[in-house]
Parts: C-alpha cells; sequence; structure tokens
C-alpha cells in the first residue's frame, strides 16, 4: 500500500491539492486561487476552464514524487457547470451557490404550489441557493443549451462532475459522475431512493440526458483512474484511483469523524455550515433546516445529517476589511473587537443576500443597529464577530426544536475559528463548550478519509476516530441573564432586516 492519501478541494474562492498520512497529518498541500466574476448586484460566476487548469496545477504541485494509495476530490457545493460532452468546453461561466439571480424562479415554486413536493422529495426549501433552478436558468436563458440538452450533447454537474470528467479524460472518455451528498444539493434527487426523481426534473424542466450518474462518496471500485499521471504510484504508471467525492461541508464533517448519530460540526469559513449526524433515516425539519445526505460508504446505508446554512459570516470580515476599511486584514478584527468590553448595543445582521438557515428569506438585507453616538469602530468589529455567533445560535436553536437532542459539545473548524475572540463568544452566545481539532483542513482532510477508507488505507471509522485530537477548547463564562438577553436583542435586529426589498429586483 502507498504511503499516502490525497485530496482535492475546490473550493468557492481557491483550488487545494493536499496529502495525508495514515495520522492524517498534512505531509505536502498546494493552493491557487480562481478569478470571483461578478457580471451585476447579486450575480456570483466561475470560470469552469479556468477551476479545472487551477485543479491540475495544485495537483502536479502537490502530488509531485508523492506515492497515493488513492484520490477523493471534496467541493464547493451547489456551483452549476454545464458543457459540451464532445468539446469539453463550458456553454456558460459557472453559477455559484451564492448567486441569487434564481430568486424569481425559487419563488414561483412557492406560488405555484411545486415548493411542497420539492420540500418533501428532496429535503430542500425553494432557495437560489441550490443547483436546480440554477440549471433551469441555463436552460431558459443561455442560447443553444436546451437543444444540446435534449440532443445529449450537454452535460450537467456540480464541480465534483466537472472535476471528475475531466480528470478521467474528458471528451475522450471522461466519466459522467456525481456523489450522493453533492446530488442531494440538486433539489433533483430523491432523499429516500437516491436517483433523480422523474416528478423533481420535471418541475425544473430538466432533461435526464445532462445528468450524471449518482454514486456512493466512497466507492471501494473507484469512479476512474486519473486519466494523466498527477503523483508516483507504486508500480504503476501515475495513474491515481479516484475513489472518494463528498461536498466540502459534507467532507468536513466526516473529517471531523461525526460519524455517531448526535455529533455536529459548525464550520467558520466564507459563511457557516454547521451538520448534525442524525442516522440512517432523514429526519424532516420543521424550522428552516435541510435535510441532507452526510455521506455514503460503499454499499452501506446512506448517513443523513440535518443542516444549517449561514451564507455570510467570514465574509462579513472581510466586507469590514474590503469595502469599510476599519481593518487591514481580517485578524485584525480581533484586536480592535477587543479595544471595548463589549457591542455597546450595535447588532450587526449581514444579510447581505437575503438570509439563509433558518429563516430563507431572500427580500432581507443587512443592517446595523442599535448605534448611539458614543459606538466606534470597535463596536462595530465586535457585533460582527458576535453576529457569526448569533447566527450559529440560530441554527443551533432550530437543530434542538428539530432533532430533540441537546448540543454537549460544538466542533469547529474553518478560517474564523483562529479568531480566540469570536470562538470564546460563541461557547458565551451558546451556553456549550466550543472546541476545535489539530488538523484545521477537516474539508480536505475528510474526502482524503473517505478515498482512504475505499480501498483499505483505514480499516475503519474506528481508526479515524483514534486521528481526532484537540487543539483548543473554550469554556461558555456569560451568565444565562447575559445570554438570553443578547439573544432577544439579536433576534429583534434580525426582524428589522426582513421584507426590505422586492423579488425581482436585485
Ligand atoms: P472558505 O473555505 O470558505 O474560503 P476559510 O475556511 O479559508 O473559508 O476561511 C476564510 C474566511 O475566514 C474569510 O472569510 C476570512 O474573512 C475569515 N477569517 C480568516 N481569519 C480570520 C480571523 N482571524 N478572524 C476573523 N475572520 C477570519
Amino acid at each position: 500500500m502507498a504511503e499516502y492519501v490525497g485530496a482535492i478541494d475546490q473550493g468557492t474562492t481557491s483550488t487545494r491539492a493536499m496529502v495525508f498520512d495514515h495520522q492524517g497529518r498534512v505531509v505536502a498541500q498546494h493552493q491557487l486561487e480562481h478569478r470571483q466574476i461578478l457580471p451585476r448586484a447579486g450575480w456570483v460566476e466561475h470560470d469552469p476552464a479556468e477551476i479545472w487548469q487551477r485543479t491540475l496545477a495544485a495537483c502536479r504541485e502537490a502530488f509531485d514524487g508523492v506515492e497515493l494509495a488513492a484520490l477523493g476530490i471534496t467541493n464547493q457545493r451547489e456551483t452549476t457547470v454545464v458543457w459540451d460532452r464532445r468539446t469539453g468546453r463550458p456553454l456558460h461561466n459557472a453559477i455559484v451557490w451564492q448567486d441569487t439571480r434564481t430568486d424569481r424562479i425559487a419563488e414561483a415554486l412557492d406560488r405555484d404550489g411545486r415548493g411542497g413536493l420539492i420540500r418533501r422529495k428532496s429535503g430542500l426549501p425553494p432557495a437560489t441557493y441550490f443547483a436546480g433552478g440554477k440549471l433551469q436558468w441555463l436552460l431558459e436563458n443561455v442560447d443553444g443549451v436546451r437543444r444540446a440538452a435534449t440532443d445529449g450533447d450537454a452535460l450537467f454537474g456540480t464541480v465534483d462532475s466537472w472535476v471528475l470528467w475531466n480528470l478521467t479524460g474528458g471528451p475522450a472518455g471522461g466519466v459522467h459522475v456525481t456523489d450522493v451528498t453533492n446530488a442531494s444539493r440538486t433539489m433533483l434527487m430523491d432523499l429516500e431512493t437516491l436517483d433523480w426523481d422523474d416528478e423533481l426534473l420535471a418541475a425544473f424542466g430538466v432533461p435526464r440526458a445532462m445528468l450524471p450518474a449518482i454514486r456512493s462518496s466512497a466507492e471501494p471500485a473507484g469512479y476512474g483512474l486519473t486519466s494523466v499521471p498527477l503523483g508516483a504510484t507504486r508500480g504503476g504508471d501515475g495513474r491515481i484511483p479516484l475513489t472518494a467525492a463528498l461536498g466540502d461541508q459534507q467532507a468536513a464533517t466526516v473529517g471531523q469523524v461525526c460519524f455517531a448519530v448526535g455529533e455536529a460540526k459548525n464550520t467558520y469559513g466564507t459563511g457557516n455550515f454547521l451538520l448534525l449526524n442524525t442516522g440512517t433515516e432523514p429526519v424532516r425539519s420543521t424550522h428552516g433546516l435541510l435535510t441532507t445526505v452526510a455521506y455514503r460508504f460503499g454499499d452501506e446505508p446512506a448517513v443523513y445529517a440535518l443542516e444549517g446554512s449561514i451564507a455570510v459570516t467570514g465574509s462579513a470580515v472581510q466586507w469590514l476589511r474590503d469595502q469599510l476599511h476599519i481593518i487591514r486584514t481580517a485578524a485584525e478584527s480581533e484586536t480592535l473587537a477587543l479595544r471595548v468590553p463589549d457591542n455597546g448595543g450595535v447588532y450587526f445582521v449581514p444579510a447581505f443576500s437575503g438570509l439563509f438557515a433558518p429563516y430563507w428569506r431572500s427580500d432581507a438585507r443587512g443592517a446595523i443597529v442599535g448605534l448611539s453616538r458614543f459606538d466606534t469602530d470597535a463596536h462595530l468589529a465586535r457585533a460582527t464577530l458576535e453576529a457569526i455567533c448569533y447566527q450559529s445560535r440560530d441554527v443551533v436553536e432550530a437543530m434542538r426544536r428539530d432533532s430533540g437532542v441537546p448540543l454537549d459539545v460544538l466542533k469547529a473548524d474553518g478560517g474564523v475559528t483562529a479568531n480566540d475572540l469570536c470562538m470564546q463568544l460563541q461557547a458565551d452566545i451558546l451556553g456549550v463548550p466550543v472546541s476545535r481539532p489539530v488538523v484545521a483542513e477537516t474539508t480536505a482532510l475528510g474526502a482524503a478519509y473517505a478515498a482512504g477508507l475505499a480501498v483499505g488505507y483505514w480499516r475503519d471509522t474506528d481508526e479515524l476516530r483514534a486521528n481526532w485530537n484537540e487543539s483548543h477548547r473554550w469554556k461558555p463564562t456569560w451568565s444565562p441573564r447575559q445570554r438570553d438577553e443578547g439573544y432577544r436583542r439579536w433576534r429583534m435586529a434580525v426582524e428589522r432586516t426582513l421584507d426590505w426589498i422586492e423579488i425581482g429586483a436585485g
């Protein structure tokens, strides 16, 4: 068996190729950014060809001379690509998960009664976030896409499919597949059958011919071999078996070894994504959460999760840096916020693209409330960090109501967890301890774990559990009264952001 396992983490802003050893430690990595294309307010696109080039370049750099037993891929979810199977060329830029151009499509689903069907079968509320509406938009608005799709020339995929198709040869026999976790974000898959559903396809007008085959997140037989050598393989030709694919948040759930019912993780990046393992039966949310597939290993039953997705958390810190210029680096949000003992009455709801879980209100827009003459940039920085935590509390409250399972400890990961004050505030605002693992790259690690499990590099999930080590734990310090009062004010602030814009106005 080769010494290492590789992972590709194709994220919203960059692509990382990483190499892990048997203890789950990072051995090598390379990261490359790609362009954010913003044609107009609310629209966010990526160039799929650029993503593929960056992915290949990152792999070649990170995997050079390294012997890999298997390769897993994890990716930004919901982002939608349509390409020509003969030329390998994208028919349009990818429409990114944050893009809100499909707000009219999403709203129409609820107005004409298709919303109930979609909720019941896909576990998702109608929203701009998911791939189905984005694909419908491409079919209806880009010349030639509908015809190419009906003729069988146009292929659809989320970014996992696009990268896997290219990695396995592209126009020269590339494999057109996706995994259950990515498929569970399209609004086109039935959560129970784990297959594309005719009624859902009809709701979005999507021809079945353009869809990838849905496979497990970890496949012992693999999806295929890389068509070109990306690293070394012992005695082989350098072509690595592709044995795992998972959406980024599901991969982080695996990387955080949340394999038991009731185990949860919260990833603090551009947005926040809290996933709670609910076992082999999908739990329907009545409090604004999503039901999604957490992972499926080989022929074992799929494991489901309840998910709270929050659109803007770390990106609110970027906004302080890039738009308001009150900090020069994201890390300065901490030093600035530490100049004041509390938020000075200021609450900031960063509903820049509406509110995701648990509200699902695309008519909301951001607000800073409670300002007085006394308040400073430091109070705003503090309110921004608190907003990250209060939005997570909203999701935790919904999860408790839906699942009946109280949270004992929150496992955290992602870029924002470098902010000690923010993590302390999270423990205070939730009233439960927050724990961060040693390996912060849980997303790539989860893809590597799934890929390695598929080929027997790791025997079972117990072996993975033994790799998990805590690096830090933050304990709650606020009194219950302080906690309740802060949360009450937060809810009042959220109320003030609702019903702000008209749907379709951007
Ligand atoms: P993603 O995978 O979504 O790109 P990362 O996990 O790399 O995100 O985290 C990046 C996000 O974390 C950025 O939005 C950035 O503003 C935020 N961030 C990074 N360091 C800090 C910090 N010290 N304090 C607050 N926010 C931070």
